[in-house]
């Protein structure tokens, strides 16, 4: 039998329990509040990019032999007014050797945006740091201070992203999406319609996807990246492709940690339009 002294601990160590579990839930729903409320904001004056090149400099599928396949992913975004950089893949030394066998010169990066702080897309970023320091960095604000410090030593310009944020012409953020681990994507307005580059999609590919729409008011004509669906049932696969489909998604190009299955399932479902991509695939567009 407990006595009277007893019963007051566990009915207190009870009531502190509660109290965790509602503060707990009382976070989870401001977060999917402050999702909602930064999507609800467009990009004005975004502008469109005419000439596009995308490079793919970092992936863990094979596409050009010349260049090492590893866990990871980076895409160079080339337009007549900018280069971007897309992350940096896990492994500077990889990164830079498969920019050099590419012939891209590091030097002329003028903005890096880091999807998320996973190491598969940020590891290559002090190697990156060391050949430019003239480049401005776009995080996510929520990125943890002693990152933000590491970047200072380099003294290059650090713009911390919340919301959907024209970078340069026709090329935006959409900002840093809340559901998840906390993630921007690239957002690219062409004649043809949105470009939409994920890092690891870990907000989900379906709810980017939307954002993308909602932030510019324009459908999209290609999806590339990770997609973050390795592991998934061919059945949860097939309601996320129904979901991609019915937002009107044109082209998609699913790579880095997409999984081997999804990747063929939409394949299976776009047929032509299904982009083959891996580490070293090019993609131009030119709309003038
Ligand atoms: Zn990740
Ligand atoms: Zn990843």
């Amino acid at each position: 039998m407990l006595s009277t002294r007893d019963r007051t601990v566990v009915s207190g160590v009870f009531l502190a329990f509660l109290l965790i579990l509602v503060l707990l839930w009382h976070q989870q729903f401001r977060r999917d509040r402050v999702t909602e409320e930064s999507t609800s904001k467009t990009i004005e004056g975004l502008g469109f990019v005419s000439n596009l090149k995308l490079t793919i400099l970092y992936d863990n599928n094979p596409y050009n032999s010349s260049v090492t396949a590893a866990w990871g992913f980076s895409c160079l975004i080339q337009t007549e007014a900018t280069t971007v950089l897309f992350d940096t893949g896990g492994d500077g030394h990889i990164l830079l050797e498969n920019m050099a066998r590419l012939g891209i010169d590091a030097s002329k990066v003028d903005v890096v945006v880091l999807s998320h702080i996973h190491s598969d897309h940020v590891g290559g970023l002090a190697a990156i740091l060391e050949k430019n320091n003239r480049m401005r960095m776009c995080l996510p604000s929520s990125f943890a201070d002693w990152f933000k410090l590491d970047i200072k030593r380099y003294r290059c310009e650090v713009i911390e992203v919340s919301n959907g944020t024209k970078i340069s012409k026709g090329v935006a953020t959409t900002g840093e999406l809340n559901r998840g681990i906390k993630e921007q994507a690239v957002l690219l307005n062409t004649q043809k319609g949105l470009i939409v580059i994920t890092g690891c999609a870990h907000p989900g590919i379906v709810n980017i996807a939307r954002i993308a729409k909602e932030l510019t008011g324009t459908s999209i004509h290609l999806i590339i990246g990770g997609f973050h669906m390795a592991g998934l049932s061919a059945g949860k696969i097939s309601s996320i492709i129904e979901g991609i489909k019915s937002l009107g998604v044109e082209q998609v190009g699913p790579c880095h940690c997409s999984g081997d299955l999804a990747r063929k399932m939409f394949k299976d479902a776009y047929g032509e339009k299904y982009v083959d991509t891996g580490v070293g695939r090019i993609i131009e567009l030119k709309t003038c």
